[in-house]
């Protein structure tokens, strides 16, 4: 949300996201935006 656009958030729990591959993966969440989804950070 307000954190760096290059450092992509968990969109449930704000925490910052790890990317895997072509993954964003939460530490909560687990996996939450990859690069087949439309939506894009
Ligand atoms: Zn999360």
């Amino acid at each position: 949300m307000g954190a760096d656009r290059t450092a992509p958030s968990c969109p449930m729990c704000d925490e910052p996201l790890f990317k895997r591959h072509c993954k964003y993966v939460c530490p909560t969440h687990g996996v939450v935006v990859d690069c087949s989804d439309p939506f894009t950070f």
